[in-house]
């Protein structure tokens, strides 16, 4: 059998942490078996559906590197679809209209909460022969078995078992004709042949009318497999309050897809206690009987530790790809200076977001802007002086522009002068970056190129002389 999955998300937001997740563990799915992962938009809801959001659930899914081998199928566009399987249960007698209208339906609900029971619909049009006299536009409801309990062997959660006592006859279609979440779901994952829906445990209570109504279409039912929800730190389900929750926002926090997908996965994943998974090793070891029962927190620290991972193993290349734009952004012209793919190679070990290293790169693509005065104060005392002038000197005539060249200068000044190297390093990084951290001080020189790092070493023994 292939494994068929997919994802289903409603366009009314961006695409969120918990939303991710779910896509991530069906795409997995999909990926482990050699089966196909369904991109499925579920636009019903016209109201609340915009392009917007659409373009930024794709746009979210393609940063996390979330292929789909089908769609995006627009719910909207399968209206006769669902149509058809309506009027197929009218028709089969699995299915009636409703006339009641909201005074009848919160008296009956009323009795029902009297009688100390559940708030329900009551079933009284499901014996109607005719509609009743003047009666206004009718809702569909589907005929729930009366008897019998639904039974489901969860992916996730285990066994399920449901009374259809307790499941009252469902709205498959409003009085406008539009039809329902549950029978929209029910004929898409029936129509795209879905053998396994992965999606979050809100939807557990779903789960068993659904199935019923499949069954009433002569559907077979798909496996299903109920991830539990995203808590935040403080053990509540996962929302604005905790920070960002939409993906594209940590994107744009300089964060790496790897380092999300990866904090993604261990949110309810677990191999031994492996943190770090490449993507094909991810492949390789997924299955849902390894994801936890229990809900699993965000952690934005982890997030970070996951990033800083990530930046440090990427290809400079691709880093410099990322710091660009941002240099950009930030108004940091980069043509006239050192290659970012260098400056990334430098910074990686210092920064634990791409944002991170932008704001550190800048520093190599103009002259500071003045020097820090605690760091000044500190190092650059008139007995350095003449240290700083003999390195310039060096500098200025040497020609091998490379970090192990200038390395050598520093090692022949600190010598010539009996100093350690870094009773020298520090006043050499001050003056030429006007701060007291940088990258090793050899590559920040390399970094600068020569015209800057001789204009800072000529500010900083200026500042001695003052
Ligand atoms: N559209 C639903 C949602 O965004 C998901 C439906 C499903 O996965 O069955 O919550």
């Amino acid at each position: 059998m292939t494994i068929v999955t997919r994802f289903a998300p409603s366009p009314t937001g961006y695409l969120h942490v918990g939303g991710a997740r779910t896509a991530l563990f069906a795409w997995l799915l999909a990926r482990r078996h050699g089966g196909r992962f369904v991109l499925r938009i579920e636009d019903t809801d016209r109201a609340r559906s915009t392009a917007e959001s659409v373009e930024a659930i794709l746009q979210g899914l393609q940063w996390l590197g979330l292929d789909w081998d089908e769609g995006p199928l627009y719910q909207s566009s399968r209206m006769d679809r669902y149509q058809a399987a309506i009027e197929q249960l009218l028709r089969q007698g699995k299915a009636y209209h409703c006339y009641c209208d909201k005074q009848a339906l919160e008296a009956m609900r009323a009795r029902a909460m009297a009688r100390g029971e559940k708030p329900r619909y009551n079933g009284a049009c499901r014996g109607l022969k005719a509609p009743p006299p003047n009666a206004a536009a009718a809702v569909v409801r589907f005929k729930n078995p009366l008897e019998g309990e639904v039974v489901f062997e969860d992916l996730i959660k285990g066994r399920v078992v449901v009374a259809n006592s307790e499941l009252d006859d469902l709205v498959i279609a409003r009085a406008d004709g539009t039809p329902t979440y549950n029978l929209t779901v029910v004929v898409d994952d029936r129509d795209m042949g879905i053998t396994h829906v992965v999606r979050g445990d809100d939807h557990l209570n779903n789960t068993p009318r659904q199935i019923n109504i499949l069954r009433a279409l002569d559907a077979a039912p798909p496996t299903y497999a109920h991830a539990p929800m995203i808590l935040g730190e403080d053990g509540k389900r996962l929302s604005k309050r905790h920070g960002a929750v939409s993906v594209m926002q940590y994107a744009e926090a300089g964060y790496l897809p790897q380092a999300m997908v990866n904090h993604l996965l261990r949110l309810g994943f677990s191999l031994g206690d492996q943190e770090i998974f490449s993507r094909a090793e991810m492949v390789e070891h997924f299955t849902l009987d390894k994801v936890g029962r229990a809900a699993a927190a965000f952690n934005p620290k982890k997030l970070l530790w996951f990033n800083q991972h990530y930046i440090r193993q990427a290809d400079a290349a691709e880093l410099a790809r990322e710091l660009a734009p941002r240099l950009d952004q930030q108004g940091t012209p980069t043509a006239n200076g050192p290659a970012l793919a260098d400056v990334a190679e430098a910074l990686r070990e210092r920064a634990q977001t791409l944002a991170e290293m932008a704001q550190k790169a800048a520093m190599f693509y103009r002259d500071y802007a003045a020097l820090d005065d605690k760091a000044a104060a500190k190092n650059l005392r008139p007995e350095i002086a003449e240290p700083l002038r003999a390195f310039q000197d060096r500098l200025r005539a040497l020609e091998d522009w490379q970090p192990p060249a200038i390395h050598a200068l520093v090692e022949a000044t600190a010598a010539q002068f009996g100093l350690k190297l870094g009773k020298l390093g520090q006043p050499l990084r001050v003056a030429v970056t006007g701060a007291a951290v940088s990258p090793p001080l050899d590559q920040t020189i390399y970094l600068l190129g020569k015209p800057r790092a001789l204009r800072g070493l000529e500010r900083a023994l200026a500042y001695i002389d003052a």
